[in-house]
């Protein structure tokens, strides 16, 4: 466990996982901040439940609240022109000839991991949280951690800063996920999960499912679904915070 002089900067989409990435990094850090990334979205509802996440955990988490502080939005949209994919364009979701979800915007996370290294640079913080996981997944290379140690080297090296990259998810599955967030901050934690965070990459907000908002037949929907139920399967365990 880090000590709690340090401060962190959450990379934070409001969805599932970088919810569970933030009541992590409230419970470890004294001064915890967050930061998103507006890259072209389809959808401004993951914008909106930023913001309603953060409301919800400063009202029900006196704790927390106490050492969240600023919210970030930083403009990627030129980046998001570049990596034009289905996230960011109107096209269907499917697997391309690389093996690759047609989601998969090449190298985002490295790009979100620059550009919040140089906010937390200025914000006087040295951990950057993210919600990476490589298992369970839709395999982008991105997310593997071998690939984000090599990136917090190379930003220790060009940035002289002692800046660590923590991934809480890295080795979690779905189901796991939902258990954490239990650990963190029992059923009110997942109460919020369900309710105002957002996954689904068509951005449905219309219909509430068990699990949480969302058409239920994109692949973001199918996996948190499947995530769900398995933590139902397994008698909702929480995992150790
Ligand atoms: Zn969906």
């Amino acid at each position: 466990m880090k000590p709690m002089n340090q401060g962190a900067l959450v990379l934070f989409s409001g969805g599932q996982d970088s919810t569970a990435c933030l009541a992590w990094a409230l419970e470890r850090h004294a001064r915890v901040e967050t930061v998103g990334f507006d890259y072209g979205q389809r959808h401004g509802v993951e914008m909106q439940a930023r913001q309603a996440v953060r409301a919800r955990l400063v009202h029900e988490f006196p704790d927390w609240a106490a050492r969240l502080g600023e919210d970030h939005v930083l403009d990627l949209r030129g980046f998001g022109a570049v990596a034009d994919s289905a996230l960011t364009a109107d096209r269907a979701i499917e697997i391309t000839d690389r093996g690759l979800p047609s989601t998969f915007v090449p190298g985002r996370n490295l790009v979100f991991f620059i550009y919040a290294a140089a906010l937390a640079d200025r914000r006087g913080l040295t951990a950057l949280v993210g919600g990476m996981c490589e298992t369970d997944f839709s395999g982008y290379p991105d997310c593997r951690r071998e690939t984000l140690d090599a990136l917090q080297q190379a930003l220790r090296l060009g940035m002289e800063r002692d800046l660590i990259l923590e991934t809480p998810l890295m080795a979690l599955t779905k189901a796991q996920t939902w258990g954490l967030a239990k650990g963190l901050g029992g059923e009110r934690l997942v109460a919020i999960t369900i309710e105002e965070t957002h996954t689904c990459y068509r951005g449905d907000r219309g219909t509430l499912h068990p699990w949480g908002y969302g058409c239920g037949a994109c692949p973001a929907c199918e996996l948190r679904q499947r995530g769900f139920e398995g933590w139902l399967g397994d008698g909702r365990p929480e995992l150790a915070a």
